[in-house]
């Protein structure tokens, strides 16, 4: 991939390899675009202050400051801490018109970013807590 500045290097590694470092929870989200029960994840109630990682290769994708409580059962954040930390890709599965969102480090699955969030950015990045990792402050 590209070795500009702006973009991360991307890390990859085979499926063996993933299964071996990741939950199962952890590999059913980041490699094979799982969603967690809603209600269910550790970090949904999170609020202590840090620093929201990728728990497949550990690049910083949330702040703890853009999380807000959506009511929809996953942690949701208005904003990636960095935009070229996040891709966001159109996802037309389970019949429905969706925004992806990946880690752009290690393509892991994320999670869905809706434009039905509070101000000022209108988004609502839905993520999964097995896909991330918090750092606190
Ligand atoms: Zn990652």
């Amino acid at each position: 991939m590209s070795d500009s500045k702006t973009m991360p290097a991307k890390i990859t590694k085979n499926e063996s390899e993933w299964r071996k470092e990741l939950t199962p929870m952890q590999y059913a989200v980041l490699r094979e675009k799982a969603t967690e029960r809603p209600f269910s994840g550790e970090y949904e109630h999170e609020q202590r202050k840090g620093t929201y990682t990728c728990a497949g290769c550990g690049q910083t994708l949330f702040e703890s400051d853009a999380k807000f409580d959506s009511g929809c059962g996953w942690p949701s954040f208005t904003a990636p801490a960095v935009d070229s930390h996040v891709d966001e890709e159109r996802d037309v599965s389970h019949g429905m018109i969706r925004t992806e969102v990946l880690c752009s480090k290690c393509d892991g699955h994320l999670g869905h970013v809706f434009n039905d969030g509070p101000g000022p950015t209108g988004l609502r990045y839905c993520i999964n807590s097995a896909a991330l990792k918090l750092e606190p402050k």
